[in-house]
């Protein structure tokens, strides 16, 4: 979208480095996902990362639930590019393997992992590697006092949660941190984020846990995480969802691209169509993403119905479709260029997708 429209203003925070990708300060907002396969399988776990490359992703959390999956990160790592996160419950052990095997970032409550001793063991040898850690406050696992205080995980629960742990960090002299709050109740969610944005200024990942299958969990995330992002809010995102975490990549950048935060691809608007309509549009948009899913570059399609928003919309996208009778008038930069027959659109916008900005 041109420069004149709205921009958020996004909240000043630290930087923290994961690897070769920053997350904090100006960063762009960075997508995560998480890997399904087991971290042991090293085959299955470097084709699934590589095919989260491709979709986009740009850090990749992994399980480490036992000494074989920390070891294998190592082999992992030599096989990927993009910065890895060892998820650790508990254990301070597979904290202290996953660091020694290269992961650029642990994910870990320092205040589940039991007495002084192992705490600072793990905060000593993520400060040495300058491995960063994510604090990650589940609305599922808040310690049992603050649920008593509070008596439900309730967003000023997790936040005092959150920032328990942040203490502990700091009590050791440790602050290279991001933090989490999720909750699959998304008000919860995104007020307990926004209670804690104003109380640090440590990077926020931002996700709805748990969110459910592909449609509803991508709407579930869009609301959650797109309502903080629109006030600023929230350095990293991942979108939790009961499918391929290739559709989770997916669904983040589209949540990004929504708010003008990222430009990432292909995109298409649409209209609904309505009684107007004098062509297959829905057959039409269905064969371009089909066709153009992967596209890299980032361009702006418009496809419309018809010459009541057609022009208009075309005006503001890199390249426009208006729809008229079983034809179309083409729009390139705003400026009309062709008109040509309703059966040679899809051919007509993939030539010039792919051809535009060479
Ligand atoms: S652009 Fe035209 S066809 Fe599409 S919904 Fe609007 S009025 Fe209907």
């Amino acid at each position: 979208m041109p420069e004149k429209y709205f921009k958020i203003k996004r909240k000043e925070t630290r930087i923290v480095r994961v690897g070769n990708v920053v997350i904090g300060g100006n960063a762009p907002i960075s997508v995560q996902s998480m890997t399904a396969t087991k971290t042991e399988d090293v085959a299955a776990t470097v084709a699934q990362i590589k095919k989260l490359e491709e979709a986009g992703c740009e850090i990749i959390r992994l399980t480490v639930p036992d000494e074989k999956a920390a070891q294998a990160l190592q082999e992992i790592k030599k096989q990927i590019s993009i910065p890895i996160v060892a998820d650790i419950h508990f254990d301070y052990r597979m904290a202290l393997q996953a660091i020694e095997s290269g992961a650029d970032k642990i994910r870990i409550n320092p205040g589940n992992i039991g007495v002084t001793d192992r705490i600072k063991a793990v905060l000593r040898a993520a400060k040495e590697r300058s491995v960063p850690i994510r604090i990650g406050i589940n609305s599922g696992s808040v310690e049992k006092d603050l649920l008593e205080k509070y008596s439900y995980p309730s967003a000023e629960a997790m936040v005092a949660s959150a920032l328990r742990q942040v203490e502990i960090c700091q009590d050791f002299g440790f602050d290279d941190l991001v933090i989490s709050i999720k909750s699959s109740h998304v008000p919860t969610m995104i007020l307990s984020n926004r209670m804690l944005a104003e109380q640090v200024d440590f990077p926020l990942h931002l996700g709805v846990t748990e969110a459910g299958l592909k449609e509803k969990g991508s709407i579930k995330s869009a609301i959650g995480i797109g309502s903080l992002l629109w006030q600023g809010i929230g350095d990293t995102i991942r979108v939790s969802l009961t499918d391929d975490p290739v559709e989770e990549v997916k669904a983040g950048f589209e949540i990004l691209k929504s708010l003008e935060l990222r430009k990432f691809g292909l995109d298409i608007i649409s209209c609904p169509t309505c009684g107007r309509i004098e062509v297959d549009l829905i057959g039409i948009v269905k064969k371009v993403e089909k066709k153009l899913g992967g596209v890299k570059k980032n361009v702006t399609v418009s496809i419309l119905g018809c010459a009541v928003n057609g022009p208009g919309e075309a005006r503001e996208a890199d390249i426009g479709v208006a729809c008229g009778k079983h034809s179309a008038l083409i729009y390139k930069n705003g400026e009309t260029v062709a008109k040509i027959r309703e059966s040679e659109i899809v051919e007509y916008l993939v030539d010039e997708v792919n051809k535009w900005g060479n």
